[in-house]
């Protein structure tokens, strides 16, 4: 079964709405045939996303460092939980279980982790469809500080529109199937 890897806070933030898109997200991803590859926790969005795919049925692979499985509450009710060494394993192991990943709202974590793997990209390191699901404009300064660093000549077009946006969890997943990724080098 194909997985899909959400990155997303640790927190549910003061919108309502992030919560509704996280539960939305989960089930959609179920109803897709698609597996959730996440971060492992109980806690925030993560938690979220998690309960939602195992309410539709879904199969929910969490990746947790030995680390955090305390301050983070490992999920006790999924599909499976690996527990890795490090962060830098737990990151790893995501990218490798997974075909697709989607950042939803969250903060810092969230932002290393959907750069991290964009970066792998922009490198021809995998081919992998990177999305964001834009709940509420949450993402909306960052694609207009993105566009501007581009514009100013430091990240090439093709690696900065690889990054598939949508409010629809729905619109988002169609656009991951049709992905094609960018031809073009990060470096010459
Ligand atoms: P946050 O978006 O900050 O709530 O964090 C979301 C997820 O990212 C949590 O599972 C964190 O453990 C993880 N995370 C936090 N800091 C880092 C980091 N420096 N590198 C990678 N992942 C992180």
């Amino acid at each position: 079964m194909p997985n899909i890897c959400v990155y997303c806070g640790s927190s549910s933030g003061n919108d309502p709405a992030f919560v509704a898109a996280a539960t939305d997200l989960g089930s959609t991803i179920a109803d897709h045939g698609y597996g959730l590859v996440y971060g492992g926790a109980s806690i925030g969005l993560m938690g979220t996303v998690a309960d939602s795919v195992l309410a539709s049925a879904g199969t929910v692979t969490g990746v947790l460092p030995k680390s955090l499985a305390d301050k983070e509450i490992a999920h006790p009710g999924l599909s499976e939980l690996i527990i890795t060494i490090s962060m830098h394993e737990r990151k790893t192991r995501m990218a490798d279980l997974s075909d697709a990943f989607i950042a939803l709202p969250g903060g810092l974590g969230t932002f290393e982790e959907l750069f991290e793997i964009w970066t792998w990209a922009q490198l021809g390191l995998h081919h992998k469809p990177i999305a964001v699901l834009n709940v509420n404009g949450y993402f909306d300064k960052l694609i207009e500080f993105l566009e501007d660093s581009a514009a100013k000549g430091f990240i090439k077009a093709a690696h900065q529109k690889m990054l598939l946006v949508s409010d629809s969890s729905d619109e988002l997943i169609g656009k991951i199937t049709s992905f094609a990724p960018p031809l073009v080098d990060k470096l010459p």
